[in-house]
């Protein structure tokens, strides 16, 4: 009996998660990144460039995003464009979107995927840093994505939304970052309901992952957790994909669907679990 149910959930989730990504899907097509200048964002910039789509990056430092752009022609982008934007000024989620728009001649697909730095370590009481932090990693997803939805809705275009496991359960050292995480997907997850009940063409997905090798996480975790990192160029490939194929939510490694699943099976186990894999 236990073959057989192994058997057939095997057979079901190799179903459910086949890969039905057509590359031609994302070929020419209009696409606003943010956070493209290092890690997980440089590397879909450049699976888009791969793919032969049109991009527009952003984040702060214009040097960065310059090679950005160079690097997306040579791997053979139609058009490569930066836009300098700092995301903890209100003005300036808006001002991206525009540019994009204004540049690309529309959009087909946005991927939210900047976030502000934060330590890793026990909370200092500091409330500030969660609501600067929440403006930047939350709100100007939000604006974003408001500014955004009537154009998406005329190209019947895509949201791909950057989340985390640390926006699905808790562990120690990273309060104001989950905290933004979950806001995003209580805020997406519920947009979602809606953009289905209204029928609307824009298609929404969450993207979570688990532990990346970017340097910005692996300079914070080093010699204090003992989970594998995942590579950025996986884990950016995935969310383009999920994006291209309107998943509803994604995950990456495909495991944290099963670590999400059974959060709640067993609290205590799993407190004690996540607190012992962690150094302190
Ligand atoms: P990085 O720290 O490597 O990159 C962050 C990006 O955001 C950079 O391009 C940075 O560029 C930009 N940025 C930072 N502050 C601002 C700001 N104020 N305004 C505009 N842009 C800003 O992050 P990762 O690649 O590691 O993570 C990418 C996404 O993946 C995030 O949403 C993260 O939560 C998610 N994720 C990552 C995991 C990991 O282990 N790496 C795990 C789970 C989820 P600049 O400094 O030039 O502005």
């Amino acid at each position: 009996t236990h073959l057989i149910l192994i058997s057939v959930s095997t057979v079901l989730m190799a179903f459910l998660w086949r890969d039905t990504f057509d590359a031609e899907s994302v070929r020419g097509a209009r696409v606003l990144v943010t956070g493209a200048s290092t890690g997980i964002g440089e590397q879909i910039a450049y699976h888009y460039a791969r793919l032969g789509a049109q991009i527009v990056v952003t984040a702060r430092r214009e040097q960065v995003l310059q090679r950005v752009v160079e690097m997306c022609r040579k791997l053979g982008a139609e058009k490569a464009l930066y836009v300098t934007a700092d995301m903890s000024l209100i003005t300036d989620p808006e001002r991206v979107v525009k540019f994009a728009v204004d540049n690309l001649g529309g959009l087909d697909f946005m991927v939210l995927n900047h976030i502000g730095s934060s330590n890793f370590a026990m909370w200092d009481g500091d409330d500030d840093h969660v609501r600067s932090l929440m403006q930047v990693n939350f709100l100007s997803y939000v604006q974003m994505t408001s500014a955004a939805l009537p154009v998406l809705e005329q190209s019947g275009g895509s949201v791909v939304v950057v989340s985390s496991l640390l926006g699905k359960l808790t562990t120690p050292f990273v309060g104001p970052y989950s905290a933004t995480k979950f806001a995003l997907n209580g805020f997406f997850g519920t947009l979602q309901h809606e953009l289905s009940m209204q029928n609307s063409n824009v298609s929404l997905t969450i993207s979570i992952l688990g532990l990346i090798d970017t340097d910005s996480a692996m300079e914070k975790v080093r010699g204090k957790t003992y989970m594998i990192a995942y590579p950025a160029s996986d884990a950016a490939l995935h969310i383009i994909k999920a994006g291209a194929t309107h998943q509803k939510e994604s995950y990456y490694p495909w495991f944290h669907y099963f670590t999400c699943l059974f959060r709640d099976w067993f609290p205590h186990s799993r407190d004690l679990v996540i607190q012992k894999s962690f150094t302190y």
